[in-house]
């Protein structure tokens, strides 16, 4: 049975990509509604509160020349501040551990002073009351003839002219039933797709405050030894709150992975990166993230393929997520620009006729 309440559009997912598709299409009239599995907005932006701050679990950075990035920072007063460089490097081998002069390891970029997934919770709460439905994981999708689409989720069903799918694509062929509708190179296609950071766990650890930097560190490691293959200052605005973060393959994630952490971020480090607190996401657990098949897809030629570019379901249906992007793909940038060709194709769409308003 449909739910009450017609839709031009619908966008399945919430994360930087749907909020922006949405937010694009509410701004141009239409009434959107955003469908999202998760409890919360964000998706891969996930901004952990802490005493002094929030540690960024997702995404960290944005870089020079992200320019949408940038300008939804500031559209939506997220303070941004630039990532901590100064400071020696460390390299960490088999043979012990070697200081360098200078970071040559991070690069400029910029952070988010309130965390990253502030930008999508702008988002959404900028949108219209009730236009974004959390813990409401779509499970199908049907066309509907020229009536448009239904989308079932959590036992209901919604109609629209138009649905933007902005999950990444490996994730929604597992989790959503296309009834036969999509044609079988799409469909080869999206179950090749590799999820971008699916496989990885990012490790956090909290200090009380930035000692490194009062060695002349800058926090900067690349290690051969441990878990961990990089390490970064990841504190906040002013060293508050102090951290260090890495990443892992999600694989290596297994009884005795914190103690293998601390271990490598004293040897790197000295005795004093011993942590407070230690934090692990590992984003190939999380099942609105990573579909089954995440550990075996790696061939990143997919990203922003042709065929994420067009309309499917008789010009109803448009593919978001940063794995679709022609341009930084994998970043939040991507995941924007992604957003934000789909909700242009919908006008396009809209402006020949695909998008009558049901009522
Ligand atoms: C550890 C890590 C570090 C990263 N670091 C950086 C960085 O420093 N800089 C950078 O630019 N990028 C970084 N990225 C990548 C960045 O996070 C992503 O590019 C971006 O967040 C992707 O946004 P998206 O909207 O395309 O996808 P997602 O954020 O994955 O959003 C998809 C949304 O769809 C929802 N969903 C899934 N299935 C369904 C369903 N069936 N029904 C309804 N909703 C559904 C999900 O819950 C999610 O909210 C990092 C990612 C990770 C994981």
């Amino acid at each position: 049975m449909l739910d009450s309440g017609t839709h031009d559009v619908i966008v399945i997912g919430a994360g930087a990509a749907g909020t922006t598709a949405a937010t694009v299409l509410h701004e141009a009239g239409h009434r959107v509604l955003c469908l999202e599995a998760r409890t919360r907005v964000g998706g891969r932006l996930l901004s952990e509160p802490v005493d002094g701050g929030v540690l960024d679990l997702g995404a960290t950075w944005f870089w020079p020349g992200e320019q949408r990035v940038a300008a939804l920072a500031a559209r939506t007063g997220a303070e941004v501040f630039d990532q901590h460089l100064a400071g020696d490097a460390v390299l960490h081998d088999r043979s012990g551990v070697h200081r360098y002069p200078g970071n040559m390891i991070d690069v400029p970029s910029y952070r988010f002073a309130a965390g990253a997934q502030r930008l999508t919770s702008a988002l959404a709460s900028s949108l219209p009351p009730g236009a974004v439905l959390p813990d409401t994981p779509v499970t199908a999708i049907r066309p509907a003839g020229a009536d448009g689409v239904d989308v079932h989720a959590a036992g209901r069903a919604f109609r629209a002219t138009q649905v933007v799918v902005a999950v990444p694509p490996a994730l929604a062929l597992e989790r959503i039933d296309f009834a036969g509708a999509l044609p079988d190179d799409l469909i080869r296609l999206a179950r090749s797709t590799p999820v971008w950071m699916g496989a990885v766990a990012k490790v956090v650890a909290r200090y009380s405050t930035a000692f490194w930097r009062e060695d002349g560190l800058a926090g900067a490691a690349f290690s051969r030894v441990g878990p961990l293959q990089e390490i970064h200052d990841m504190s906040g605005v002013d060293g508050r709150p102090a951290a260090l973060f890495g990443f892992a393959h999600a694989r290596t994630v297994r009884p005795g992975f914190e103690a293998a952490v601390v271990a490598q971020l004293v040897a790197c480090f000295g005795p004093a990166a011993a942590p407070e607190a230690v934090y692990v996401q590992d984003w190939s657990r999380e099942t609105w993230t990573a579909p089954r098949s995440v550990h075996a897809l790696s061939d990143y030629s997919f990203f922003g393929h042709d065929l994420y570019q067009r309309p499917f379901l008789d010009g109803r249906l448009h593919w978001a997520s940063t794995e679709t992007a022609t341009e930084y793909a994998g970043h939040i940038e991507g995941a924007l620009h992604s957003g934000e060709r789909a909700a242009r194709a919908v006008l396009s769409a809209t402006a020949h006729g695909r998008g009558l308003p049901l009522s």
